[in-house]
Order: structure tokens, then sequence, then C-alpha cells
């Protein structure tokens, strides 16, 4: 599994930059990052379904403080005091996908 080299959190532009390699950056959207948070709050581990209205995230969102999980994943306290999601480097990395998918 591909983690990243560094890690940048820009709380002016709520954005969480993930610089892969020299040439492969994702900057994610706080407020994206935490609609896609698959914790047992906003996911039904069960079905997988979305428990969490994405539309319920403020649109200012905000983190409050950002740690590393071991050496797989980020864990993320953010502003509406959701704090039990873990983000994977792979899933970190689909949602960027995603994002440059919906872009293009
Ligand atoms: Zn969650």
């Amino acid at each position: 599994m591909q983690s990243p080299a560094n890690i940048r959190v820009h709380k002016d532009n709520r954005l969480l930059e993930l610089k892969w390699s020299d040439s492969d950056t994702s900057m994610l959207p706080f407020r994206t990052v935490r609609q896609n948070c698959r914790c047992a709050v906003c996911v039904d581990e069960f079905t997988g379904k979305q428990l969490l209205d994405p539309e319920s995230v403020p649109e200012d969102l905000g983190v409050l403080e950002i740690s590393l999980c071991g050496n797989y994943a980020l864990r993320v306290r953010w502003s509406d005091n959701h704090d039990s999601g873990l983000f994977t480097w792979n899933h970190l990395r689909s949602i960027s996908d995603h994002i440059a998918g919906s872009a293009g």
C-alpha cells in the first residue's frame, strides 16, 4: 500500500494535502473527507448503508486535530466533534480519485 510522503493541513482553505510522490498530490476538501467517513456512526457496518446525511456536514467544517494511526491511516477530530473515523491511505486515495473523476 502506498503511503503519503508528506501530509499538510491547510486550515485556511479547508484542504488536506497528501503528497504521494513528487508528481502526485491529492488536495482533499475537509468536508468531502468527512462526508466519506466510514465509521460505525456514519455507515451501517452490516449493510454498508450510509447513515450520515452528507448535507448535515457544515460547509465551514474545520479540523481540530489530526494524528497518524500506525502507518496506515489518519485519525481526524473534526470541528463538529466527530472523531471516531479512521481514514486509511487507500480510502483517502479513493476519495481523491472520485473527486478527480467527477471533475473531469
Ligand atoms: Zn464517522
